[in-house]
């Protein structure tokens, strides 16, 4: 597989500013790495305040004209840019492979679930009808609009280059809003390639702009007075911050964070069903993903089995470089994020957790220094120890065993984070009690990794999201757009004379 032309040479990933690729202020710049090699690729320039100042005033200049376009037209553009990422969607993969280091397959598949928000934004005119009364009152009618708000803001995660890009700005735009994105400085490129789809797709300059950056970036956009809206997605302290600080300034803000999520299996489960499950979403694309599963919560007596099973399965894991075929697991994105990874497995071994499998130290025959980890497998995990509360966000399962249904609702539903969560059972009353009782915003039954469809909208509860409303879906459009009421009647219908009182039906 081949990466496209303008990303195959070494050259610098740049911002994409009023339709155009601009290097902007170049004040400074950061290593774009290839994780299989642990080699530098390129260089990512980093904005200051001015080139955001850019982006935004390029945003602001576009609004008034795109917010006027008609819906169905602005839906047109949508539908070429569909066509055109459908069309992409190889190359797109690839650069996500080459950036971030998840297998190719899994790399498509996190396009294809980012196109399937661009098909959601298609229905737009239908999404934006508004709400009509008749006869409020003699001769007074009543309706509902729904408006964009003007120029918003996306910051995002390294995780998904391309899907957690598109859970916002195909909304935010088909909904009449100028979009800035702040992509993750780790894996710069798709979405400069997106915004290169965009434009030929038709999208007029500046409604759609990408600034690389960091956390100087992401300030600028926060204080910035005509940014309406922020939509982040990332770890829950800077989610917080986010939060936090866009309020301070005024601005709508939803802010998504970390994960801890579990996996019930339950003494009815189909074993082998589960052990699949569990290895799939612990150790695929090496447990980088907010709906990773990284608890397995073990009811009653079949936890030995469940244990043997996936230990088995994970000392077999083919980790090699994303672009090979048979790769079930890729390297880490970072040597940071390693070094990290490896350093909370060292504080499971000391604080009592039994290592059943060490992936620690892991060579790739070719590949020696890529960011590689193997999967690695915790049994007898408790509450108390820190890889049990904290994020790993690496391939890493820890087991905790508990006596019953009511215990294991009990330890999921006091964990600070409330993202994904899944029960494998095949008992209706346990799932349908399961799905009533647990503290989390999504769920799955028999499902392990239960993202919504683009239709449902994104979102944890407790520590995993900041705000009112999850992204994508028709929260994805309330949280784009403002509601205007408007109360009309002709002077044919209009009484003479002042009226003191508060007005009521007539
Ligand atoms: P991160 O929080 O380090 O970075 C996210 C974004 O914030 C990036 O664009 C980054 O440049 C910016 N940023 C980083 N530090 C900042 C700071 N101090 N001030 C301002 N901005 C800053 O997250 P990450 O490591 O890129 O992604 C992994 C995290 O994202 C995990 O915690 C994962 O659970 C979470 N995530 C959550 C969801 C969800 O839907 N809840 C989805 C994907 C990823």
């Amino acid at each position: 597989m081949s990466i496209p032309a303008p990303f195959a040479d070494a050259g610098d990933v740049v911002h994409f500013i009023g339709g155009q690729r601009t290097a902007g202020s170049q004040a400074r710049r950061q290593a774009v790495y290839n994780p299989a090699t642990g080699a530098v690729a390129r260089q990512v320039v980093l904005a200051d305040g001015g080139d955001v100042e850019r982006a935004v005033a390029a945003a602001r200049a576009a609004f008034a004209g795109w917010a006027q376009t008609p819906p169905v037209r602005r839906a047109r553009v949508m539908f070429k840019f569909l066509e055109l990422m459908n069309r992409h969607r190889d190359e797109l993969a690839a650069i996500i492979t080459a950036e971030h280091g998840k297998v190719f397959s899994d790399a498509q598949g996190e396009v294809t679930r980012g196109i399937e928000v661009i098909e959601f934004a298609c229905g737009i005119p239908e999404l934006l009808k508004g709400d009509y009364t008749e006869q409020v009152s003699t001769g007074i009618d009543n309706w509902t609009v729904r408006q964009p708000l003007g120029v918003v803001a996306g910051i995002t995660p390294f995780n998904f280059p391309c899907m957690v890009p598109c859970w916002m700005f195909p909304v935010a735009l088909a909904a009449g809003n100028c979009f800035v994105l702040k992509p993750s400085e780790r894996d710069p490129s798709a979405s400069l390639f997106m915004a290169e789809l965009l434009a030929q797709a038709g999208l007029p300059p500046g409604v759609f702009s990408v600034v690389q950056g960091d956390k100087a970036a992401v300030d600028a956009l926060l204080e910035h007075p005509d940014v309406q809206a922020v939509s982040f997605v990332g770890s829950t302290p800077i989610a917080r911050y986010i939060y936090e600080r866009g309020a301070h300034f005024g601005k709508r803000v939803q802010a998504l964070g970390g994960a801890k999520n579990h996996l019930v299996v339950m003494p009815d489960a189909d074993v082998d069903q589960a052990v699949d499950a569990l290895i799939g979403a612990a150790y695929g694309s090496a447990g980088e993903r907010c709906m990773a599963i990284s608890v397995a919560v073990l009811v009653g007596d079949i936890a030995d089995q469940v244990v043997a099973k996936v230990a088995e399965r994970a000392r077999s894991l083919v980790v090699a470089d994303g672009m090979r075929a048979d790769a079930e697991m890729g390297p880490i994105v970072s040597r940071q994020a390693l070094e990290r990874i490896e350093g909370l497995i060292a504080s499971g071994v000391e604080q009592g957790a039994k290592l059943v499998v060490d992936g620690r130290g892991l060579k790739v025959p070719g590949r020696e220094e890529g960011f590689f980890t193997g999967g690695t497998l915790f049994d007898h995990v408790t509450p108390d120890m820190r890889i049990y509360r904290e994020e790993i966000f690496g391939p890493v399962l820890s087991c905790v065993r508990v006596p019953d249904f009511a215990a294991a609702l009990d330890l999921i539903n006091r964990h600070e984070f409330g993202n994904g969560v899944a029960c494998y059972t095949r008992d209706g009353n346990v799932a349908r009690e399961f799905g009533r009782r647990i503290q989390c915003g999504m769920v799955g039954i028999n499902v392990p990794i239960p993202v919504p469809m683009a239709w449902h909208g994104f979102g944890g509860w407790r520590g995993s999201l900041f705000g009112d409303m999850h992204a994508y879906g028709k929260e994805g459009v309330r949280f784009y757009t403002r509601q205007k009421s408007i109360m009309q009647r002709w002077p044919e219908s209009t009484a003479k004379g002042a009226e003191f009182a508060m007005p009521t039906a007539k």
